[in-house]
């Protein structure tokens, strides 16, 4: 196997900077759309220690002020560099419980890989792909090793929510000596990470492996406990939890108010995924849970979800699938790579465009679509160029499945439940920036509940900086 020690000294810093970004191999466009596999394949073991050798193991590294959880970057991408593959793998763990998750879906051009100092004249270093191979051959090839757990602090929490905020609450305080349960409204864990991003971007195994590991940790779960309903967040006071953390994500769908929202075939990106992703439903009959499969589907929105939607309604119709977003394909606000796989797949995408009502047969079924153009208008005072209909430029398309992938609110349960919790307007949870703290007394709250709809680490961020500091509640009497 190749090693970075192979690469002699003198010609070390040249032979870095020479060297062009390793792209992971992936699945054929035309194989991947007939399946639900994983689309990237992730990097061999010489492709790894090649994109790790590129690596500048900087001084000051820029790449670890991006990540909201402080991975330290260098220092597993040194040890992959060696060939240390499952030592970087312990090395991440030391930081962040969900490596092999966080290597495939987070937003690493807008974060670590940003201010990669490589970026600056050429390609960053795939610290993603890099952190998604050493999780992923601890995984496969070893045996899982375990933080060692301090005696029983006699203290509980209780975690509403089992998204990556909660697990990284969860996991952080069980290693602190806290007994932790979470409390999970669905029958599994693991959030949007299990019912929105689809198998092919995030497949499930992995997100049950990760999860599986916190469980032989000691974090206990309870499935099917919607909170605000079984328990008020009172009662897992008086149940005896000294501390609570909410972490129930944004998970009701937006719908647009215009005509024909109702009719068969319309779903919210939120009902399409969870029938695929969560019920499995593109192996109906095996499994109970059926999805319309339609010839010509339109998808609203130009988000992960958006993307996420089509690219699952691409495996399953059989004709096309377009994407209506009402901006520039430059404002997308979906991951690039994304993007780039969804029209490899052949996701059309009409840009400037928004639907205006669906229209449907005698039997209320969709039929067609009404979109109309949209322009740009003037900056307004915040600098910011609003998308407006241009007039009388309505048209029609075939459309036989509509997805409504235009963002999702807070479910108000647990504000209607804990009047004393103080919420903004549009509902999200408000606490203390610095330590996650809310209105109310031992009650942490973050993830998409506080931030509305973000990203898994920014979820997991807000996870840390709660544990840290529900660990000072429970422990410190200053506080
Ligand atoms: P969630 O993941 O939403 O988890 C909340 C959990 O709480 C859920 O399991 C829910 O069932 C449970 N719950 C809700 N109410 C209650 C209750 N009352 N009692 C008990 N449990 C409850 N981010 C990225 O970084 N990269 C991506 O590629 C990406 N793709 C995405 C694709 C899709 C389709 C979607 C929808 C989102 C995507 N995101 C992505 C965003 C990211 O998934 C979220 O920001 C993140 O999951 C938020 O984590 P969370 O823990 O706050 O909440
Ligand atoms: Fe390596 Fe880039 Fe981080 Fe420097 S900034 S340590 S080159 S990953």
């Amino acid at each position: 196997m190749l090693s970075a020690g192979m690469l002699k000294k003198p010609a070390e810093q040249s032979a870095k900077l020479n060297m062009p970004r390793q792209r992971m191999p992936e699945q054929d466009p035309l194989e991947r759309i007939t399946n639900f596999q994983e689309v990237p394949y992730g990097y061999t073991e010489e492709l790894a220690v090649i994109e790790a050798f590129r690596c500048l193991q900087c001084k000051d590294p820029k790449c670890v002020k991006g990540c909201p959880v402080h991975v330290n970057i260098p220092w597993f991408i040194g040890l992959i560099a060696e060939g240390k593959f499952i030592e970087a793998a312990w090395k991440l763990k030391e930081t962040n419980l969900l490596p092999s998750i966080c290597g495939r879906v987070c937003r690493q051009e807008d974060q670590c890989e940003k201010l990669c100092i490589r970026g600056k004249s050429g390609q960053p270093v795939s610290i993603g792909a890099l952190e998604r191979f050493a999780a992923d051959y601890e995984r496969e090839k070893a045996t899982a090793t375990f933080p060692e757990i301090p005696a029983w602090t006699g203290r509980k929490v209780a975690v509403a929510g089992s998204g990556p905020a909660g697990l990284t609450v969860a996991g952080d305080l069980v290693k602190k000596g806290h007994r932790v349960t979470i409390f999970e409204a669905l029958h599994v864990p693991g959030g949007v990470l299990m019912y929105g991003i689809p198998e092919f971007r995030l497949p499930k195994n992995i997100v049950a492996a990760e999860i599986d590991y916190l469980k032989k940790m000691g974090v206990e779960f309870e499935f099917n406990a919607v909170i605000g309903k079984l328990f008020t967040i009172d009662d897992l006071f008086t149940e005896g939890y000294d501390a609570v953390f909410v972490g129930t994500g944004a998970g009701l769908p937006i719908f647009m108010d215009i005509p024909g929202e109702n009719l068969v075939g319309v779903y919210s990106s939120n009902e399409y995924l969870t029938r695929v992703n969560l019920m499995q439903a593109y192996k109906f009959p095996e499994y109970d849970t059926p999805v319309l499969r339609g010839s010509k589907v339109v998808v609203v929105g130009g988000g992960n979800t958006a993307l996420d939607a089509s690219r699952t309604a691409r495996r399953l119709c059989y004709e096309d699938v377009t994407v209506v977003y009402r901006r520039s394909r430059d404002e997308l606000p979906a991951r690039k790579e994304e993007i780039q796989h969804a029209e490899e797949e052949g996701v059309k995408f009409q840009f400037f465009t928004a639907p205006t009502r669906f229209i449907g047969d005698h039997e209320g079924r969709l039929i067609k679509a009404e979109l109309v153009r949209m322009e740009l208008s003037e900056p307004d005072e915040s600098g910011r160029r609003r998308p407006l209909p241009v007039d009388g430029s309505e048209f029609q398309i075939d459309a036989d499945i509509v997805i409504i992938a235009v963002g999702n609110l807070i479910n108000p349960l647990i504000q209607h439940t804990s009047p004393d919790i103080e919420v903004s307007r549009c509902g999200n949870i408000i606490v203390e920036p610095s330590t996650e703290k809310t209105s109310k007394k031992g009650v942490f709250a973050g993830g998409d509940i506080v931030r509305g709809g973000a990203t898994v680490i920014l979820a997991m961020g807000d996870g840390r900086k709660a544990a840290n500091n529900i660990h000072e509640y429970l422990t410190n009497s200053s506080w």
